[in-house]
């Protein structure tokens, strides 16, 4: 089950709800070529509990992907999935069941939940779940360069309302680059510690993948389905110098065109390596870059455990400044702790968050005050246009 909030496939509010599970494109690939055939159905391709309901009839094992942010969505479907098949079994794993498993543990319906990478696990699993007990540890990859290259058309596609612009198997434009998009992963695992993220706590370490191995996938896309441009999703693509130095050498060269790319750094390690970093940027087309300033205080970049300094800060941004004009510095992330790391609308949890305000600006209460200032620019709140939004910020 792709999981995600319901719609989201059908009337989505923005690109970003629109972008596919790389865990859930991984396993089921994996699936697939141990000869385990499965079907997909998405809560983001229907629009009601209804319509999900009428689909679940007749199969035996319900399999899930659960994050966070999809765990109320998941939870849902695993009742209803049980409700409509009283003798199916339904598996779950994803990184909540890593940082929250006893909320798993709680929904009586789930009945194996996999904690840490489902890779290596999986074929064994559904093949004979009963033989594991209920909450089993999953087992990783050693290397990126051991799983299969994700077979895209098993992603869930979306309504025939969005088909023509989604470019599925690939994926929307979001405003980082040209249509068609393909996300793409080239690490797993940032080694900081940063307290609201930290996502080392709970993914094991695994060494990154190949740069030929990347660029062929991207070539074989875009033989076989024309590339636009690339999101690389690795939580840090700015680490391990060696394997930079390699795309540096390697990309312009060996891909079929230098496709411009999204993807993530930090100040402390730009201002470490200034020469890779300017390298990246012009001779592979790195043109939309996410730095993850957070704050302009060593005291709250302390507080952060950030490991960047406001030095570090200013460094970067006045060298990207110098690299030119046409960057998007986009990145805000949250105060995060064991309980307060959920993110849907309505779970309130993170401290020292004034919500009655937030709600209150939503809900227009300080417009006025929000665009004073802005009489000349020809700002309309309804056409919720990209251009109009930054103008707004
Ligand atoms: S916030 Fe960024 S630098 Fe910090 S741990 Fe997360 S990915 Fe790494």
């Amino acid at each position: 089950m792709d999981l995600g909030d319901l719609g989201d496939l059908v009337t989505p509010n923005g690109p970003h709800e629109q972008w596919q599970d790389h865990g859930l494109g991984l396993l089921r690939t994996i699936l697939h070529q141990n000869g385990i055939v499965t079907d997909l159905l998405s809560t983001r391709a229907v629009t009601s509990w209804r319509q999900l309901k009428k689909q679940l009839a007749g199969y035996k094992m319900l399999i899930m992907n659960i994050r966070s942010y999809t765990f109320p969505p998941a939870r849902k479907a695993a009742q209803i999935f049980k409700e409509v098949n009283p003798n199916s079994l339904i598996l779950a794993g994803g990184m909540h069941a890593t940082v929250a498993l006893e909320e798993l543990k709680e929904i009586a319906e789930i009945d194996r939940i996999v904690q840490g990478a489902g890779e290596e696990i999986i074929v064994d699993l559904v093949k004979d779940p009963l033989a594991f007990e209920r909450v089993t540890m999953g087992v990783s990859s050693k290397s990126m360069a051991d799983w299969p290259m994700i077979d895209r058309e098993l992603w869930p596609k979306p309504h025939k309302r969005l088909q023509q612009n989604f470019n599925w198997p690939l994926e929307p434009e979001c405003g980082w680059g040209p249509a068609p998009v393909v996300t793409m992963l080239t690490s797993r695992v940032c080694p900081w510690q940063c307290v609201f993220c930290n996502e080392n706590s709970y993914i094991a370490n695994m060494r990154r993948r190949p740069v030929e191995m990347v660029i062929d996938e991207l070539n074989y896309l875009d033989r076989k389905y024309g590339v636009g441009s690339i999101v690389i999703h690795d939580s840090m693509f700015f680490q391990n110098p060696k394997w930079l130095e390699e795309w540096i050498e390697k990309y312009p060269r060996k891909a079929n065109k230098i496709w411009p790319y999204w993807a993530a750094g930090r100040s402390d390690t730009v201002r470490q390596w200034p020469e890779i970093f300017t390298a990246l940027v012009k001779e592979t087309n790195w043109n939309t870059i996410s730095i993850g300033l957070e704050s302009g205080s060593d005291r709250i970049l302390r507080l952060l455990n950030k490991e960047c300094t406001e030095e570090d800060n200013d460094f970067t941004i006045d060298l990207i400044n110098q690299l030119g004009d046409d960057f998007l510095i986009a990145e805000g992330k949250s105060l995060m702790a064991k309980d307060n790391y959920h993110r849907f609308p309505g779970d309130e949890k993170v401290k020292g968050v004034d919500y009655q305000f937030y709600r209150e600006l939503l809900a227009g209460q300080y417009d006025d005050e929000v665009n004073k200032g802005l009489d000349g620019v020809n700002y309309h709140p309804d056409t919720q246009s990209y251009e109009d939004a930054l103008v707004k910020a």
